[in-house]
């Protein structure tokens, strides 16, 4: 087979401060975290529209790495991600097993 044009390759990176939150103490170490640092987390969460009696539930999902210094968790704002890079995450294998997992969780309650 001829390659016509070069996929294009994901160079993207960005630079996050290792923060604290969650009570949790962040190092304060700068990293620069590129898409194969990054993981999803998944949450469920809901909301009402007035004059509903129920509750709606969805699966809302964040954007996760790891500090290698200090080993905590930080999240990055979904808005730092653009689009592309967020797609190509959701379609990971970790992705779509931690997906799977999570949902189990859910459907044990
Ligand atoms: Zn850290």
């Amino acid at each position: 087979m001829k390659v016509i044009k070069e996929p294009i390759k994901i160079t993207w990176t960005i630079q996050q401060e290792c923060l604290d939150n969650y009570s949790e103490l962040g190092c304060g170490a700068i990293l620069e975290v590129s898409l194969e640092d990054i993981y999803l987390n998944f949450k469920q969460k809901s909301y009402s529209n007035s004059g509903d009696e129920y509750l709606h539930y969805y699966i809302d999902e964040s954007y996760a790495f790891k500090c290698p210094c200090c080993g905590k968790e930080n999240l990055i704002n979904k808005n730092d991600i653009p689009e592309r890079m967020r797609k190509l995450l959701k379609t990971t294998e970790s992705s779509k097993k931690r997906l799977s997992d999570y949902k189990k969780t859910l459907s044990k309650k």
